[in-house]
């Protein structure tokens, strides 16, 4: 196992990043608690609902995604799946309070399901999976027969003849996660400036605009994790568009996320606290940032009652929207551009990567900033 990165032994910096969403709250609360002085500036309120980190289902995947990812993105989410568990225990840590909500993570492994029908969509998928994992966690990926399916969510039974168990994945919680964080970084000290479009950034220098005014700060370092906002500065990040909807359904019980191969899409269903489910999500190739489209909403909504007609009666909780920030090579990237570091592409997999990437990020500042 990879030790973990200390970062007390650089000396303390101040450090400015641009950005709140998930990747960049989260380097501020990795700095912020290393002993940096960080400030913060995002365009948006903290509790925003239409960026990317908030709209995410927040499923930590590394299997499935491995179908249609790489060994890179793989690596980062076997890392991270070993960082989270300590990184919700050092949240928790950090404020006691009783007010402070615990976050929603749970790590009981995927299972997948395809109706009779569109069993080659399944084929496919364990044939894809078989070619490209490493063969060291083959045994992670688990057939099942009807009876098994039935034992892992008693819900399914009798709807599925076989299914495929993706040993280790886990979810959690991401509205609960990014409050969590504002907490901890107001309890940290950090200085967060909400509603700050920044426009410019150098080397030891951001600017921005407030309201009507400017903001111009000097710091030692720049980081910029605006995700899709930096889009004019790399040439290769383009926003690919993800729809989701949050429904409550206190009918159906599900333990752990259920993806349902389709030859059109592949539905999933992420069980939250409280009988509520994120189930998503479209992958258009589009920038658009408009509302979730009925044609999408017709197509995730019927997937999901195909699983299980209970779902029929589920209340739509919230449609959203929201554009993926992905580089040509689909990876997630820590780049250092003209004194400026960007931690940017974290794709389909940001909540997989997101650990395994910040410590890398922090890393590298450290070894130029001894
Ligand atoms: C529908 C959908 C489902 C997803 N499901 C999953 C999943 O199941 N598992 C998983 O691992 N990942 C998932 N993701 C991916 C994950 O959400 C993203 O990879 C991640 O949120 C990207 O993080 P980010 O910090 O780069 O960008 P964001 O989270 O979008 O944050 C960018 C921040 O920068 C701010 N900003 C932008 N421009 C400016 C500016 N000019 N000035 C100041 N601030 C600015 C924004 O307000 C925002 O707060 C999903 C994404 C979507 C859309």
């Amino acid at each position: 196992m990879t030790p973990p990165v200390v970062v007390n032994s650089m000396r303390p910096l101040h450090i400015g990043i641009a950005g709140a969403g998930l990747a960049g709250r989260c380097l501020a609360w990795r700095l912020a608690r290393a002993g940096h002085r960080v400030t913060l500036l995002d365009s948006r309120q903290r509790d925003a609902l239409d960026t990317a980190a908030m709209v995410a289902a927040a499923m930590l995947s590394p299997l499935a995604e491995l179908a249609v990812s790489d060994a890179v993105v793989f690596a980062l989410g076997k890392r991270s799946m070993e960082l989270w568990p300590q990184w919700i225990a050092e949240l928790h840590a950090g404020h006691p309070s009783p007010d402070a909500q615990p976050v929603y993570f749970r790590q009981q492994g995927t299972l997948v399901v395809a109706h009779a029908p569109d069993q080659s969509s399944m084929s496919h998928f364990t044939r894809l999976l078989q070619h490209k994992l490493p063969a060291s966690h083959r045994d992670q990926v688990q057939a099942l027969d009807a009876a098994a399916v039935a034992a892992l969510e008693p819900a399914l039974a009798g709807r599925f003849h076989s299914g495929l168990y993706l040993q280790g994945e886990g979810q959690l919680a991401n509205d609960q996660w990014m409050a969590a964080l504002a907490l901890e970084l107001d309890r940290l000290g950090v200085v967060w400036q909400e509603g700050v479009t920044v426009h410019t950034l150098e080397a030891q220098r951001i600017r921005g605009t407030a309201g009507s005014g400017e903001l111009d700060i000097t710091v030692d370092l720049v980081v910029d994790a605006r995700g899709f906002g930096s889009k004019h500065l790399l040439n290769d990040l383009r926003g690919v568009r993800g729809e989701v909807l949050r429904v409550s359904c206190p009918g159906v019980v599900l333990q752990r996320p259920v993806r349902l191969m389709h030859p059109r899409y592949m539905l999933y269903v992420a069980p939250r606290p409280d009988h509520q489910f994120v189930v998503g999500a479209t992958e258009l190739e589009s920038e658009d940032t408009g509302a979730v489209t009925l044609r999408s909403m017709l197509e995730l909504g019927s997937a999901l009652y195909s699983l299980h007609p209970a779902f029929g009666e589920a209340r739509l909780e919230r449609l959203s929207a929201a554009l993926r920030p992905a580089l040509d090579n689909d990876r997630p990237a820590c780049l250092l551009q003209d004194g400026v570091w960007h931690i940017n592409g974290l794709y389909r997999h940001g909540y997989l990567c997101a650990p395994a990437l910040v410590d890398s990020l922090i890393q590298k500042i450290q070894e130029t900033h001894p």
